[in-house]
């Protein structure tokens, strides 16, 4: 245990006496506030049960923004992941109306007009 503390000053002065009283509330305080820190981050990396997002079945995840249950029990967040792909690529792939001939065609990317012949942004006005 610390009994004192000398503070000394820069001629090697001793400025002041810290008495271990003192110094162990001070110590005990910051262990305190050391170890509440410490349950914090703890508790922030403990798991938690969620509704899975993909087979709505309870599962314990480890990440705070977890919606599936996560491997090595299952692959929802995987599964998820790829069927939000196809959904995205899907949709990309619907057909658009021309913004000029309103006619459907299947954009690609965000193209606005058909090719045929409304769009060409290459060409000149
Ligand atoms: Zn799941
Ligand atoms: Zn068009």
């Amino acid at each position: 245990m610390i009994s004192q503390v000398k503070i000394l000053d820069r001629d090697g002065e001793i400025k002041r006496v810290i008495k271990s009283k003192e110094l162990n509330e001070d110590f005990e305080k910051k262990e305190e506030l050391a170890s509440y820190r410490m349950s914090q981050k703890r508790s922030n990396k403990e798991s938690k049960i969620i509704v899975c997002e993909w087979c709505g079945s309870r599962a314990r995840v480890f990440c705070r923004n977890a919606k599936y249950c996560q491997p090595p029990e299952k692959r929802c967040a995987t599964l998820a992941r790829i069927s939000k792909t196809n959904e995205k690529q899907k949709a990309q792939r619907k057909k658009r109306k021309c913004r000029k001939c309103k006619k459907a065609f299947k954009p690609v990317r965000s193209q606005q007009y058909c090719h045929n012949p409304c769009t060409s942004p290459t060409s000149s006005k």
